[in-house]
């Protein structure tokens, strides 16, 4: 197989930011940009780099993931997650998962398994066995959440292979057992040997309009990632806003977009190392 060049490209979700949150969200983008960098351009996998960053993110409390996830109308945690290989097209995901904090690594041991998404307490039952929750975690998590936004990551490595992986607490205030796009290949995640995207956003929304399956087949029929992206989201019209989509091609070319207030990404590739980071929309957000 030919070498290619190395990308990546991260998001921390589309909801509404103070801009009192802007440096919080940079450092955490910057911090999850590094983890994936330092893998690709050492000739890591791109399964291994979207793990990685979105552990950076699970781990920071700016980020509804994780440690920083909200909680449902009974003030629990409840997370979903997924990741997806491209060259293989193997994918692993769990949802309303309680007790975890990386559920994204949770999903990535689903991924030999025979089952691809499990819920719920099978969910937590899993991850235990595997030494990666434990009753109780939750409570902290809880304590400590409330971060604004969902995260996610699309990679490609030099091996050419794509990868994406998608980390959620959900909306927040919503009902116990309540799944969103993000565990959902098509919806929240997808990764094949023609592209990798993760969105974010009102699940709901996201489900409605198909929205990754609508990016992808874009690509697969010859756009590039960011009018596919454009085309995506206009599926979403209509329906509630702040939602968004992060996408990659085989030859490492991004596309990203929002319909809602703002988005925060940043990216970097073999190229154009250095990391930009953008909080799109930040500029109008209210003080404080
Ligand atoms: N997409 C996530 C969900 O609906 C939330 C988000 O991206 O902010 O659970």
């Amino acid at each position: 197989m030919p070498k290619t060049s190395w990308a990546v490209v991260v998001h921390g979700g589309c909801k509404p930011m103070k801009k009192s949150e802007a440096d919080p969200n940079r450092e955490g983008l910057n911090d999850a940009l590094a983890e994936a960098v330092a893998i690709l351009s050492s000739g890591g996998s791109a399964l291994d780099a979207v793990e990685a960053a979105v552990r950076a993110m699970e781990e920071d409390p700016t980020f509804n993931a994780g440690r920083g996830s909200k909680t449902n109308a009974e003030g629990e945690v409840e997370t979903d997650a997924s990741i997806m290989a491209g060259d293989t097209l193997e994918l692993g995901a769990v949802c309303a998962l309680k007790d975890t904090l990386h559920p994204v690594t949770v999903a990535r041991a689903l991924m030999p398994e025979t089952e691809t998404l499990l819920a719920g307490e099978g969910a937590y039952r899993f991850a235990e066995a595997r030494g990666l929750a434990r009753r109780g975690v939750g409570k902290t998590l809880a304590a400590e959440g409330a971060g604004t936004t969902t995260v996610g990551c699309v990679a490609l490595d030099v091996e050419g292979r794509l990868a994406a992986a998608t980390s959620t607490g959900g909306t927040g205030g919503s009902k116990p057992g309540r799944v969103g796009d993000s565990p959902l290949p098509g919806l929240g995640l997808y990764a094949n040997k023609v592209a990798a995207l993760s969105a974010t956003g009102q699940g709901e929304s996201i489900a409605r309009a198909m929205l990754g399956a609508r990016c992808i087949i874009a690509i697969e029929n010859g756009q590039e990632p960011q009018a596919a992206v454009e085309h995506a989201l206009t599926y979403l019209e209509g329906l509630p806003p702040h939602s968004g989509l992060i996408a990659m091609d085989a030859h490492g070319r991004i596309g990203w977009g929002h319909t809602g207030d703002q988005m925060a990404l940043g990216w970097a590739s073999a190229e154009a190392p250095d990391f930009r980071v953008e909080l799109s929309g930040i500029e109008e957000a209210e003080d404080g």
